[in-house]
């Protein structure tokens, strides 16, 4: 099943909730968020049912997002009931503040990979950045996903010039230390970057000169991360949404945790699968609903922003409030 532009579906990013316990400046720099209604959270049993008509159509991994989703009481369950759907495997985003204490129980449930959000390893700077001062309790967390037998566990990293930019040979030596690959992300002008300005993304280029680094391999297939290998020895990715983005290869769709579908991250508006899903529908009258969507999409949203001149936050304030699923936390990353 391929989309307008030959695009195959691969992933799908399922939000499992829209708040979250930290306010990074990147994502979250507001005081006050509009938040989706609680009735509108799709159950697990809910999730268990989209993952499922994504499988049917293709998606061969599952990636569970947020919001943060450790806020979620009955993460797990959501966990083993789409590890145990045939041919797909889960993979979790978080900003690593809760999941030591569940490290093991998530692992048991059959979550096969995780990606954890650190910009800075400095407590003054977390709290600048991420509004938090729980920085000890996320780098306990990547420690607790190597002691509880997680493979191929991933640090982000976002980059902004000027708050953390200074520190990214630190971050790649931590990540060797326990096990994770790290992956620099450049700033994006997603909904919700409402502080966003041109000149605060650090680039691919400007990441790879300051780390000394030589190329390994290109980005390929659907993944978004070019690989370079550090003057200090360590491998990493850089993925460079902003300067150099991968549309032409992205396989990934979007559900919101109000059951909302979104074929690209900076699309306007979506499809609701709440409705068909809350009236009954069927797994294979839902996986049309999606395939309709899939074949009929043509997105190449950070591809088109890259030609703006003069580019500012892509999504006013006001807007937001109005509708947050333009928000990245309600959208999942
Ligand atoms: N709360 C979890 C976390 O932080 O990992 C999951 C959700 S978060 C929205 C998913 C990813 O989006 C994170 O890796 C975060 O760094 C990234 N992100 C959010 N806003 C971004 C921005 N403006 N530019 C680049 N990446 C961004
Ligand atoms: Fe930060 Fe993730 Fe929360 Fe956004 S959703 S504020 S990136 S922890
Ligand atoms: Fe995919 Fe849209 Fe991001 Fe491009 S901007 S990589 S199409 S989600």
């Amino acid at each position: 099943m391929k989309d307008l532009r030959g695009r195959p579906l691969g992933t799908l990013r399922l939000s499992v909730t829209d708040r979250c316990n930290l306010r990074c400046a990147y994502c979250m720099p507001e005081d006050e968020y509009a938040w989706l209604p609680d009735a509108s959270i799709l159950s697990a049993e809910e999730l268990e049912r989209v993952a499922r008509a994504f499988a049917s159509v293709g998606v061969r991994e599952v990636r569970i997002t947020g919001g943060e989703p450790l806020l979620r009481a009955d993460l797990a369950d959501v966990v083993a009931r789409v590890a145990a759907i045939d041919g797909v495997e889960v993979a979790l985003t978080t900003n690593g503040v809760l999941f030591a204490s569940r490290a093991a129980e998530l692992r048991r449930a059959g979550l096969a990979r995780v990606t954890f959000s650190v910009d800075t390893l400095r407590p003054e700077r977390a709290r600048e950045l991420s509004r938090t001062t729980r920085l000890a309790d996320v780098l306990e967390g990547v420690r607790a996903a190597r002691a509880a037998g997680f493979p191929r566990t991933k640090i982000n990293t976002v980059v902004m010039r000027g708050r953390n930019d200074d520190e990214l040979a630190e971050v790649l030596a931590f990540g060797r230390e326990h096990g994770a690959e790290v992956r620099f992300i450049e700033y994006m002008d997603v909904g919700g970057a409402t502080r966003w300005s041109a000149r605060d993304v650090v680039s691919r280029t400007e990441i790879v000169e300051a780390l000394g680094a030589t190329a390994l391999d290109e980005a390929d297939g659907a993944a978004p991360a070019a690989r370079f290998r550090a003057r200090g020895g360590e491998t990493f990715g850089v993925i460079a949404s902003t300067t150099a983005p991968f549309c032409a290869r992205c396989d990934r769709a979007r559900v919101t945790a109000d059951g909302v579908l979104f074929t690209c991250l900076y699309a306007e508006r979506g499809l609701d699968l709440r409705a068909p899903l809350r009236a009954g529908a069927t797994e294979a009258e839902l996986a049309a609903v999606v395939e309709g969507a899939w074949r009929a999409r043509d997105d190449r949203g950070a591809e088109l922003r890259a030609t703006v001149a003069d580019r500012q936050p892509l999504v006013p304030l006001s807007r937001l409030r109005a509708d947050p699923h333009r928000e990245m936390h309600t959208r999942g990353g």
